[in-house]
């Protein structure tokens, strides 16, 4: 049977082509990619494409286009192979990470993609990264899929989707992933790093779970950051999670007016994670003094998760879960390769 891979356009500047009339961007019919790219006739599988109602400029991202996507892909997972997801790349690295939660026992690739110049222009890097795109998600070794993860390419790589942050907001190598190997390098040939996969055995088929608990902030550490502005924070009406972004190995100030900021939070119930603001490394809880006193108030340690995979992971765990215990185990081990320990999967 031939292969089919299904590309779902979702908006951005990658579908954007120029009106010869007008010379304005318009949104490109991914129905006639085939003429705007015609090397994909080569490959000898089938593409088909769909193309979400509303398509966004993924500044307007929100969770319910994930659980669009999810639904999309489960509703045609037995039909390809594999899945390229067009998307804008400022918030890409929040989609994938978001996907790579939301869908359980995955076997086939989910791969996002976007580019820097419209695909309708001269110098598009566009079509390089749909190109690339659309190799990996029809590989297979003996029927098996190559890369059966959420993942992102972009420019000459190919990364963990959960791992993934946008760096650069001109360079064609947009994004990086600080913490963990990319998946593939493409150049001449596409080279897969095949020990950095996840090969995982998954007996059940694919499930989703799209809720997402949205009543989460995230807090910035900063000297001279005010007791007031952590208040206004943590009484915000509703809340369920705060993500603490701190300083270096996850650092905090350790004045008694600042822990006890954190200490009324906690005892409002509010789950704690410790994301740290460097994009490489790690927090290791108890290494200073001004970490330790974060465990004492059963702060979750992120690790070396990036910001977009945290907010996903803690929106994904507060719906799934309501007991805070449990929460907080997952908040601490990886359960998507998007942390470097503790792999618990789920
Ligand atoms: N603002 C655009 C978006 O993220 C940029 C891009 O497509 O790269 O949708």
């Amino acid at each position: 049977m031939t292969k089919s891979v299904l590309i779902i356009y979702t908006g951005g500047t990658i579908g954007m082509v120029n009106d010869p009339e007008t010379g304005a961007l318009c949104p490109f019919n991914f129905e006639q990619i085939a003429k705007a790219v015609p090397e994909i006739k080569e490959f000898g599988f089938n593409i088909d494409s769909y193309t979400l109602p509303q398509i966004i400029d993924s500044s307007d991202l929100q969770p319910t286009v994930w659980a669009e996507l999810c639904q999309i892909i489960q509703d045609h997972y037995d039909k390809y192979c594999g899945f390229v997801i067009l998307h804008g790349t400022d918030t890409m690295a929040y989609s994938a990470s978001a996907l790579s939660f939301m869908l359980s026992n995955l076997t086939k690739p989910v791969v996002f993609t976007g580019s820097q110049l419209p695909i309708g222009t001269i110098r598009t890097d566009g079509r390089e990264n749909l190109i690339a795109a659309l190799e990996i998600a029809a590989a297979t070794i003996e029927d098996r899929a190559v890369v059966p993860e959420v993942c992102i390419l972009f420019g000459a790589k190919l990364f963990r989707g959960n791992r993934t942050t946008k760096i650069n907001a001109e360079s064609f190598d947009a994004f990086q992933s600080f913490n963990y190997p990319p998946l593939a390098e493409i150049g001449i040939h596409i080279h897969y790093n095949y020990g950095a996969i996840d090969y995982s055995p998954k007996t059940a088929p694919l499930s989703i779970f799209t809720g997402m608990n949205t009543h989460i902030a995230v807090l910035k550490l900063f000297p001279g950051i005010q007791l007031d502005l952590i208040d206004a924070v943590i009484h915000t009406p509703g809340l369920k999670g705060l993500i603490l972004e701190t300083y270096g190995s996850g650092n905090a100030p350790t004045s008694c007016a600042f822990l006890q900021k954190i200490k009324e939070a906690s005892v409002m119930g509010i789950i704690i994670y410790n994301v740290t603001q460097c994009q490489g490394g790690t927090v290791e809880m108890g290494r200073y003094e001004t970490s330790r006193e974060l465990l004492n108030y059963g702060v979750s340690s992120g690790y070396d998760i990036t910001m977009e995979a945290a907010v996903c992971k803690m929106m994904h765990l507060l719906e799934k879960y309501t007991d805070a215990n449990e929460i907080k185990k997952y908040l601490n081990s990886s359960i998507k390769g998007e942390i470097s320990v503790n792999h618990i999967g789920f």
